[in-house]
């Protein structure tokens, strides 16, 4: 894919209690468009690079704060300041937005083992307002700038997730028993039959739905974390411009943005899953391997070549055909953790971000 196509930005967050209680050590450098991960089982080994288009730094005290083998200094990105909310929107977020009105479709999905930091990019919590609230409060203040133009705005909402392979309506999660059924038709491609989307006038309405949609969304203690989502949730804002041509023929164009929380990356195996919980996983794995295929698919075939791209593979995939490849933009957040003793998971990230290029 080329670089205006698809960006990966990689977004480490702070440690947590439970890593600071182990006295964990902060293993992951950063330095412009490069991220380094030192292995904690061979410390005295080159830390193994990765380019990215943006790396997110947390904070500007790992090394006081855990006793970290990297000691963070001014050549971090940002000053090796914390990267907040607005930083990360104003990259990544803008851009999007900008394409949305010229009638592009986008797709941002954060990966990452559970607790990386996948909602909080995303979705954000409280005032930490992540790419989703963000996104749809510069979306309006654009409508109400762009007032009297001519162009008649209107945008739709939805808030899905996919758990084992089934999708679930999160603003009517009592609507459809044993989930919606994905139907493929010419016009729309792949969709979600049913699937409720609401008209929506102002960010208060959007985030009174997303607030809805949040607590519907399914929650199963793993091991890992007790409160995070083990389904992939898919936020999508639908942007119509309507307008009028001299003869009084209306036009429309109509984008769409994904917003991807997608369930965490963390195998099976360091989760000491069994029963449901496993099939569970296994259906994590299927879609999220799904998932970096066609984007490597799409990347080699813009090289050129011409593979398949799988898109059928996986619910997830069939209902992000429409703004994956073609003219959409896809951003991956690849979130991860500082710390040493989450060192395999992120490895398998940043491996996975890095076959998205
Ligand atoms: P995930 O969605 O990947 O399971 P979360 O986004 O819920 O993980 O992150 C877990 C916790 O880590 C959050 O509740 C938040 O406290 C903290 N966190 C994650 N990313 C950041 C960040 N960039 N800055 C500050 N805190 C963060």
């Amino acid at each position: 894919m080329t670089e205006e196509n698809v960006k990966v930005a990689v977004r480490v967050r702070p440690f947590n209690s439970r890593e600071l209680a182990r006295n964990a050590k902060c293993i992951v450098e950063m330095n412009g468009k490069i991220t380094q991960l030192r292995d904690p089982n061979n410390p005295n080994a080159e830390p193994k690079p990765f380019s990215f288009d943006y790396s997110y730094w947390s904070f500007d005290g790992c090394k006081e704060a855990a006793g970290g083998y990297f000691e963070p200094d001014s050549s971090q990105p940002n000053g090796g300041k914390y990267a907040d909310q607005q930083l990360v929107f104003d990259d990544l977020g803008e851009g999007i937005l900008k394409n949305a009105l010229e009638g592009y479709n986008a797709t941002i999905f954060a990966y990452g083992q559970t607790g990386s930091g996948k909602s909080w990019s995303i979705i954000g919590y409280g005032k930490n307002k992540g790419l989703v609230p963000m996104f749809c409060e510069a979306l309006f203040a654009k409508i109400k700038e762009n007032q009297g133009n001519g162009v008649q705005y209107e945008v739709k909402f939805s808030m899905l997730e996919i758990y084992n392979e089934v999708v679930h309506d999160l603003l009517n999660p009592a609507g459809k028993k044993g989930g919606l059924k994905i139907r493929e038709n010419n016009m729309k491609g792949f969709y979600a039959e049913g699937l409720k989307t609401v008209l929506v006038t102002s960010y208060e309405d959007i985030a009174a739905k997303m607030e809805e949609g949040t607590r519907n969304r399914t929650v199963a203690a793993t091991n890992m974390n007790a409160t995070s989502s083990r389904a992939h949730t898919i936020v999508a804002v639908h942007f119509v411009q309507k307008t009028k041509n001299a003869a009084g023929q209306e036009t429309a164009k109509t984008s769409v943005v994904n917003l991807v929380d997608l369930a965490g990356s963390e195998r099976v195996e360091s989760t000491g899953a069994t029963g449901a919980r496993l099939k569970e996983g296994a259906s994590i794995n299927q879609s999220l391997s799904c998932l970096g295929n066609c984007i490597h698919a799409l990347a080699e075939n813009s090289q050129g070549k011409k593979v398949r791209v799988p898109y059928r593979d996986s619910a997830l995939t069939k209902l992000l055909m429409n703004a994956l490849g073609g003219n959409s933009k896809t951003i991956m957040v690849a979130a991860i953790s500082p710390a040493d003793i989450n060192y395999e998971e992120t490895l398998s990230t940043l491996r996975y971000a890095d076959r998205a290029k």
